[in-house]
């Protein structure tokens, strides 16, 4: 069958061992499990995480280019991934999981016991793509990363980014309630939307519009996760640090807008041992 399960539209045949933007074949690829993940975002509590090989969006920034510019990682069918969805410890973490959409919803309709699965996305979806992701999610854990096109372009070849993460936000605000609870004195998303965006050295003002967009697209009650974390991954752009005050202006920005559920991440994140080694 043809893919178009993402904005790129390659509709290539998976199936017939082609493979598309995403670099994305039959089966889905696993570059990285790791059973005991601690998040950035502590109302996710632990989770299992894992890192599929390959991606749809493809930033010249990308943190972890190392399983992302190819789809590299260990091939598991369907059969396979439902066995790995089982045998986790904690709530699933799929990690840039988009380009295998079909492969997950097999492979969640052969689990032993429904997981629970945080959909750790790019914000680049289709909004079919996010309805059918909302039949197994219970945390839409998406980015919003350009409200600039021109920028979008720039770092991703993607300048109809603003206009399609718009539209698959708006989606999953419409899918998840936020539902929180209480565990051993912790206060946890059990169910709901975190938005997070990563501030880019020298664009402090797609940074401003993004806020804009989020609060004007699904209002500023939503789970807001700003992250200072960018660290230069050694081939693309940007290729300097994010500095304080970059941040700073941002930050006070989401404040003035009425953000007031969600996280500022401390400065000192920004290096590189915050980045998963794969
Ligand atoms: S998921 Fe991959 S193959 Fe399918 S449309 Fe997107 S980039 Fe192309």
């Amino acid at each position: 069958m043809k893919c178009y399960d993402c904005p790129r539209g390659c509709g290539v045949d998976r199936d017939d061992g082609e493979t598309g933007y995403c670099g994305g074949g039959r089966f889905a690829r696993i570059a990285k499990i790791i059973n005991d993940f601690d998040y950035e975002e502590p109302c996710l509590g632990r989770v299992t995480a894992l890192f599929f090989g390959g991606c749809s969006l493809g930033c010249s920034y990308c943190q972890n280019k190392k399983i992302s510019r190819a789809c590299v990682g260990d091939e598991y069918d369907e059969r396979a991934l439902a066995q790995a969805f089982d045998g986790a410890a904690h709530p699933l973490d799929l990690v840039t999981p988009s380009h295998f959409l079909t492969a997950i919803e097999k492979s969640v309709a052969l689990c032993r016991t429904r997981p629970s699965v945080i959909y750790n996305t790019s914000g680049y979806e289709m909004p079919d793509a996010v309805m059918r992701a909302s039949a197994f999610t219970d945390v839409f854990l998406t980015d919003f990363k350009y409200a600039d096109a021109s920028i979008a372009d720039r770092f991703s070849h993607a300048s109809d980014y603003p206009k399609i993460a718009v539209a698959a936000l708006v989606k999953m605000r419409e899918a998840v309630v936020d539902e929180w609870q209480t565990v051993d004195g912790k206060k946890l998303l059990k169910r709901g939307l975190i938005v997070r965006h990563l501030v880019l050295p020298d664009n402090v003002k797609n940074s401003l519009a993004v806020l804009d967009t989020v609060a004007s697209a699904v209002g500023t009650d939503v789970v807001l996760s700003l992250m200072s974390q960018f660290t230069p991954n050694g081939d693309g752009t940007p290729d300097r640090k994010l500095e304080k005050i970059e941040y700073k202006i941002v930050a006070e920005h989401a404040l003035k807008l009425g953000f007031k559920n969600g996280y500022f991440q401390r400065f000192s994140s920004a290096r590189s041992e915050y980045t998963p080694d794969f």
